[in-house]
């Protein structure tokens, strides 16, 4: 059995000298012990057996690391500050800057507590007694099985922060991010502004946050992050199912990896995994929550292999609301609803709705993979929808909507018809278009294609009814004027100008269309009222 220590200053001077001998490498400070962990070697748990006060009087609640407090909070963002990204929205640290910073091919699972301090290889931190004098703690090995780490309890106080830490106290989150450096296979480096550092001081909280020495360290040992390494962005729960969102999900056979509720026994694997899970879209997961999860973390780890590419960062749930990082979250659409359109729906309401994820980042809405639509037809209402007016297209057919962020998109299909009762849009299809005299009117007209359909006006809202055509307009036919007439092409629409045969100023003029090809049965099919205000 190794033991790797962090020693006060005084002994510190032996360690590096060793460190920097002869054949060490000039350009990178870290060193290496050869050994990583495996993915199975990811868990990590506290025997609480700490005595100082100060070691277990925090018990602020801290938004991103929910259901822990104390030394327990401490160590779990200790050894998170070398997760390969940004935990949960990085907030945590009062004195350092986001906390997940390790941009490597490795993430931990925090899992709450354990009964024991466990053998060398149960992944478990504890205090302890009798070690050595000057050293603060230690990490037992050797590692690429397991390791444990002790605090010298009876010698030094260690304190939770989770702010500046006084009264002479060693600081728990940088101590451990130091000792877990070790688990996970780092030696000391030479950069005295390392976490890595082979020394700590009282009161010192710097060592929680990686430095750049830190960084290239696991990279060198896990492999920077990979691109195709699964992601996740936002965890959200509704009754006992949670929806895990994010990137290079599997299609089939992902793992989930909860925080066990329980204080689990020494000598076990505490993870809680619910296995075999699909993601049809790759990113998207939903489950139901197994009973002994608790509050913590969730992973993903996907099929076909077993290094740290194929893990993905820790992500944090209360396992209750939803937790997000919605600036580097994928988007995905769902559903289109509805998902069958007529070629023209007259108005600017928003017709049809795209639910999804994502869509705060949305920028671009597209039409058939590649034709934009207007901003102006379109309005993301939060993070899971997205209305549009849809414009008309250029074909009846099944097409796409598709919408992008500056680095993703995804579409849902989207089938366009033929009106099967004539429509009519005036204007821009709302009521009270304001049209001034001598100008023409915007008419798009729609029904089946190679039908002829008249357009009519009126001054009245008063009905006109026939036995073979209803009308809303037209005090039974007595103020009825003729407009102009049009066959629809394959496209199912057309749109064209037509003349205003009314004078202004102000008055309201009421129009609708009627189809004349097709036979009766039992009436004429009519369009909607349209309706637009005539002014001088
Ligand atoms: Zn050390």
């Amino acid at each position: 059995m190794k033991a790797r220590s962090i020693v006060l200053p005084g002994l510190a001077l032996g360690f590096a000298a060793l460190l920097i001998a002869p054949g060490s490498d000039s350009l990178a400070s870290y060193t290496l012990f050869g050994s990583t962990l495996s993915t199975g070697q990811r868990d990590v748990r506290l025997y609480d057996n700490l005595n100082d006060a100060q070691s277990n009087n925090n018990n602020a609640p801290e938004t991103e690391f929910p259901g822990y407090f104390g030394a327990e909070l401490a160590i779990w963002k200790g050894i998170t500050e070398w997760g390969s990204t940004t935990h949960g929205q990085g907030t945590g640290d009062p004195t350092q800057g986001v906390i997940g910073n390790g941009q490597a091919n490795f993430d931990a699972s925090w899992q709450g507590n354990a009964l024991g301090v466990g053998g060398a290889n149960d992944n478990i931190i504890s205090g302890t007694t009798g070690c050595q004098s000057g050293v603060i703690a230690f990490a037992e090995g050797p590692y690429a099985d397991g390791w444990r780490i002790r605090m010298c309890d009876d010698q030094w106080v260690f304190a939770d922060g989770p702010g500046a830490i006084s009264g002479g106290a060693f600081d728990i989150q940088g101590i451990i991010a130091h000792e877990y450096g070790h688990a996970l296979g780092l030696g000391h480096s030479c950069n005295n502004a390392a976490t890595m550092a082979p020394s700590g001081a009282p009161g010192q909280t710097s060592l929680r946050s990686l430095n750049f020495d830190d960084i290239a360290g696991i990279k060198a040992a896990y492999g920077a992050k990979a691109s195709t390494k699964p992601v996740i962005c936002q965890t959200s729960v509704s009754g006992t199912t949670m929806t895990i969102t994010g990137d290079n999900f599997g299609a089939t056979g992902n793992s989930v990896w909860f925080t066990n509720v329980n204080t689990t026994a020494t000598g076990i694997d505490p993870r809680v995994i619910v296995s075999g899970l699909t993601s049809a879209s790759g990113k998207v997961i939903t489950l139901t929550i197994p009973a002994s999860a608790g509050p913590g973390d969730v992973l993903v780890k996907i099929q076909g292999g077993t290094t740290g590419a194929f893990l993905s960062n820790a992500f944090p749930t209360d396992l209750v609301g939803t937790f997000s990082n919605s600036a580097v979250c994928p988007i995905v659409v769902d559903d289109i609803s509805p998902d069958t359109v007529p070629a023209l729906m007259p108005g600017t309401s928003q017709d049809v709705t795209i639910t999804g994820s994502g869509f705060l980042n949305a920028t671009d809405l597209y039409i058939n993979t590649s034709t934009l639509i207007d901003p102006a037809n379109w309005t993301i209402v939060n993070d899971t929808t997205i209305t549009v007016d849809l414009p008309q297209f250029g074909f009846l057919a099944t097409t796409n909507l598709l919408v992008a962020s500056a680095s993703d998109s995804d579409f849902g299909n989207i089938t366009v018809e033929a009106n099967t009762t004539p429509a009519m849009q005036l204007g821009t299809g709302d009521d009270f278009n304001v049209i001034h005299d001598g100008e023409d009117m915007r008419v798009v007209l729609a029904g089946t294609p190679g039908t002829l359909h008249k357009i009519y006006y009126s001054a009245s809202a008063l009905p006109s009814c026939h036995p073979k055509s209803k009308w809303a307009m037209g005090d039974q036919f007595s103020n009825f004027f003729y407009a102009t007439e049009a066959t629809i092409p394959a496209k199912g629409w057309t749109e064209f100008l037509a003349p205003v045969v009314f004078s202004g100023p102000d008055v309201d003029i009421y129009s609708q269309s009627i189809d004349i090809t097709t036979a009766p049965a039992p009436m004429f099919g009519i369009s909607n009222l349209q309706i637009f205000t005539l002014s001088e």
